[in-house]
């Protein structure tokens, strides 16, 4: 029996995420992501890499655009691979492969040309979403290689993250894989925390994205995002939030109407817009059905106006203190965050509230590090703002602390560290060995092979090298420990 690894992307970053495993002979895809950032060659998987291997399913964890946008790259190049998600992560998907199509056509169409992207073309979309197969939470799905005879059981578990994501786990002749996806434990405004199988797994790949920084409490920046909004709101100016669509926007706005419910900011009125309000439809849809902190909660319930290229135009937000949440597109040129924020810039009275991660390269990092009164370059042009800036943090990943507790309970023979920056995978893998010392833990280098597992029908589960498990706080040689070959 045996278990090989190859991560295709993120490893040791938030990248095009992509991994294979070969489970018995089975070859299994997990995400196919688009790069948040790079926009060369490395804005999409190195699919080619696993052209001599076995390829039977891509599993999509969830529908961020660095786990999703680049599934149909891959299905263009193996058609053959049938490819498993969850009910809403299919719902969702084709909502932002339309997204992921556009930016794609305008940022990289150099680099891969048309005919790598034409399965992007909204027909192929609609098509691709036909073909996918989906599973319910804790429902098991029997995979089957080419060989026909081998099968690995799959099941998705809550991962607590956005509608839909999932853990997966991987059963195959006694062999018990456990893989993470992006996964928050804690409960969010609008989803209830993961609920993933604690029981020992003999692998197990887990992100890392927080795992070196202090996550603020939500209560902490709920007081903090209220306070904000009252100052602003006070003095009669309207407070704009770029926020990610998918996800944060639901979080954000469900949060911004129970402070309101609760009298902690006045009743203002909320505009919202954009990609986010697709999406909020489909969140509605499965309000009974997935795990929400309030089953039959409507995002729609939640009182809006609806934000149009003629209100922008018109300024019809700024008339009287109002809330206007809107996708972030990392406030790029041509996006409404970026337009609304050059009116918001003129208004001393008003506040931007940032919310979610900005990429250094972009409008809304140069946004947040900027001084007010002073010239910034804001996307082509040279700027001042007048306006208030403030970040704010909702994460939707897991702080240190519960992704050791989550390893200690697993206890997994062979630890994998992915979907984190160097620090933050190293950051974990020191946390782990102090609660565990020996444990064979692996931070993979892109493109690189591992043997994860290996054992014969007479032998006792063997992990190569496991002999070599490092003591104490050695991280970095933690890295060196997987067999690369
Ligand atoms: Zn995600
Ligand atoms: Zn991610």
């Amino acid at each position: 029996m045996s278990l090989d690894l190859v991560v295709l992307g993120g490893a040791e970053e938030i990248g095009a995420n992509c991994l294979w495993l070969n489970v018995n002979g089975t070859g299994i895809i997990i995400d196919a992501g688009l790069h948040p950032r790079l926009r060369d060659v490395r804005a999409l998987p190195d699919v080619g890499l696993l052209a001599d291997y076995p390829l039977d399913v891509a599993i999509i964890t969830h529908t961020h655009t660095d786990h999703l946008g680049g599934l149909p790259f891959l299905l263009r190049r193996y058609p053959h691979l049938r490819t498993l998600m969850t009910h809403a992560t299919r719902d969702v998907s084709h909502v932002m492969l339309h997204n992921v199509g556009k930016l794609l056509r305008r940022e990289v169409m150099s680099v891969f040309g048309s005919e790598a992207l034409e399965f992007y073309e909204r027909s192929n979309v609609e098509f691709l979403r036909r073909t996918f197969d989906v599973a319910d939470y804790g429902e098991s799905v029997v995979l089957r290689g080419f060989d026909g005879v081998t099968d690995v059981s799959t099941t998705f578990y809550p991962a607590g993250h956005i509608l839909g994501s999932a853990g997966i786990v991987l059963e195959s002749n006694g062999m018990r894989i456990v893989h993470t996806g992006d996964v928050q434990f804690a409960d969010q405004a609008v989803l209830k925390g993961a609920d993933l199988p604690r029981t020992h797994a003999d692998v197990l790949i887990i992100e890392a994205t927080n795992a070196a920084s202090t996550v603020p409490s939500r209560a902490d920046e709920t007081k903090r995002l209220a306070a904000f909004i009252n100052n602003v709101s006070e003095r009669g100016g309207s407070v704009l939030i770029p926020t990610f669509a998918l996800g944060k926007a639901q979080e954000v706005l469900t949060t911004l109407y129970s402070a309101m419910r609760r009298g902690s900011i006045p009743h203002l009125p909320i505009w919202t817009g954009g990609m986010m309000l697709p999406v909020n439809k489909i969140y509605d849809a499965f309000c009974y059905t997935e795990p929400m902190k309030v089953p039959g909660f409507e995002i729609s319930d939640i009182p809006q106006r609806r934000l149009t290229r003629d209100a922008i135009r018109t300024g019809e937000p700024l008339r009287e203190p109002s809330i206007v949440l809107v996708p972030s597109g990392m406030m790029n040129p041509q996006t409404m965050s970026h337009e609304l924020a050059l009116q918001w810039f003129q208004k001393k009275s008003c506040g931007i509230a940032i919310i979610g991660y900005q990429d250094p390269a972009t409008p809304g990092a140069a946004l947040m590090e900027s001084v007010a009164g002073k010239p910034f370059t804001f996307g082509k042009n040279e700027v001042r703002r007048t306006c208030d800036v403030e970040r704010f943090r909702f994460s939707a990943h897991a702080s240190l602390d519960t992704l050791v507790d989550y390893v200690d309970d697993v206890r997994p023979s062979v630890l994998v560290i992915v979907h984190g920056e160097p620090e933050a995978c190293e950051c974990l893998a020191l946390a782990v060995l102090e609660r565990r010392p020996g444990m064979r833990i692996i931070i993979p280098r892109a493109g690189q092979k591992y043997s994860l597992i290996s054992r014969s029908d007479n032998d006792q589960l063997r992990t190569p090298n496991s002999s070599s498990g490092v003591n104490g706080h050695d991280v970095n040689s933690a890295e060196q420990i997987g067999t690369v070959d």
